[in-house]
């Protein structure tokens, strides 16, 4: 991964006038790498003597509450004081992490997008980023945000510059954007990255107990149970699909972040190369896609759920009931298949 000389030079040029008023924007239901990605850049940013407010659209999963320096996110969605609106609002410089068009903000587009004096930076690795950014890191080929917050604080301020607590936070993104180092883009590079990382004293044992062993019983008889009873195969047993409707969610004391890992699981079936999860929310159906090899989910978001993402991880909406959405998928499956996509 090449970053461009000539927007590090920008950059630093940027941050390198005195105490400006900064926000650092990530997408949506932020996960590891969107919440690790932010915090370890404001503590960057800190340390140069900016004022820094990290802005979350709505809540992070409970599994990431241990996460050194989350409790100063400002969650959008409940944040009745306003802080995170004012903040916006006077913001000399925003930074979107993690994700590639501001639509991605939903409850928070707005807020950002009527700041037009501010310069709008993009670091992210999602694929086909909108325009209208002043600086624009955006590089699909990064596994995640968080190798890529690393690499330009390498370049920016050399190695040194990144703490043990940066290490940590950039550590959670790069784990858990790969399935722990299991699907693509796994480079040499980013091995000597995490080489790094432990040699600035993270604990990989307890930082991936923390994430990935945290959960409540409910998720786990919520997983039993969607495997079991939900999950249905099509196309000759190739392409899977489940849902979880919210009187379903309910049963088992559904919180944010529960179904994370349920649509990778049906790839663990040999001979499935896509797979869909359906999610009932108030208002839409939020829909999760993942595939293996060459099998493009970012084409299908994007052609069909009005989403994106990257090529073997996407996502997208339904605004229809989740019988509709269901049968739209089917149908657009034996499309996708009959141009042969699925190989
Ligand atoms: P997840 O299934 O983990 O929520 O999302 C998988 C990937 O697809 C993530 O990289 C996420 O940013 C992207 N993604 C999820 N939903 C949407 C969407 O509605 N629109 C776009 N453009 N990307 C999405
Ligand atoms: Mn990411």
């Amino acid at each position: 991964m090449e970053l461009s000389e000539k927007h590090i030079v920008s950059l630093r040029e940027l941050l390198a006038r005195p105490r400006l008023r900064i926000v650092i924007v990530s997408h949506t239901n932020p996960d590891g790498d969107a919440v690790g990605s932010s915090l370890a850049w404001a503590e960057v940013l800190r340390s140069l003597g900016h004022e820094v407010l990290c802005v979350v659209p709505n809540k992070y999963p409970y599994f990431l509450d241990w996460m050194p320096g989350i409790d100063e996110v400002v969650i959008f969605k409940t944040d009745a004081e306003g802080r995170a609106r004012q903040a916006v609002e006077q913001a000399d410089v925003i930074f979107c992490l993690d994700f590639n068009a501001i639509s991605r903000l939903e409850i928070l587009s707005e807020t950002i997008a009527a700041n037009t004096a501010a310069r709008r930076v993009l670091i992210d690795h999602h694929l086909q980023p909108d325009a209208g950014f002043d600086i624009a890191f955006s590089h699909p080929e990064s596994s995640s945000t968080c190798y890529l917050v690393y690499r330009l604080v390498e370049a920016l301020y050399g190695r040194e510059a990144i703490t043990r607590r940066m290490a940590e936070l950039l550590y959670v993104g790069m784990m858990t954007d790969t399935g722990n180092f299991a699907f693509s883009h796994l480079t040499p590079d980013l091995f000597r990255a995490v080489a790094d990382l432990v040699e600035k004293g993270i604990s990989i044992p307890e930082i991936h107990n923390n994430v990935y062993n945290a959960y409540t019983e409910g998720r786990a008889r919520l997983f039993g149970y969607a495997i079991n009873r939900k999950m249905e195969l099509i196309e000759d047993g190739t392409v899977a699909y489940m849902s979880l409707k919210e009187n379903e969610m309910r049963r088992f004391q559904f919180q944010q972040g529960d179904s994370e890992g349920f649509v990778n699981y049906a790839l663990t079936i040999r001979k499935v190369k896509m797979s869909a999860m359906f999610l009932a929310h108030r208002k839409f159906i939020r829909i999760s896609l993942r595939s293996r090899g060459d099998v493009d989910v970012n084409l299908f978001a994007r052609r069909y759920f009005n989403g994106g993402g990257h090529k073997n991880a996407a996502g997208g909406k339904s605004y229809l009931t989740m019988e509709e959405t269901i049968d739209h998928y089917i149908r657009s499956v034996r499309e996708f298949a009959a141009e042969g996509h699925l190989g």
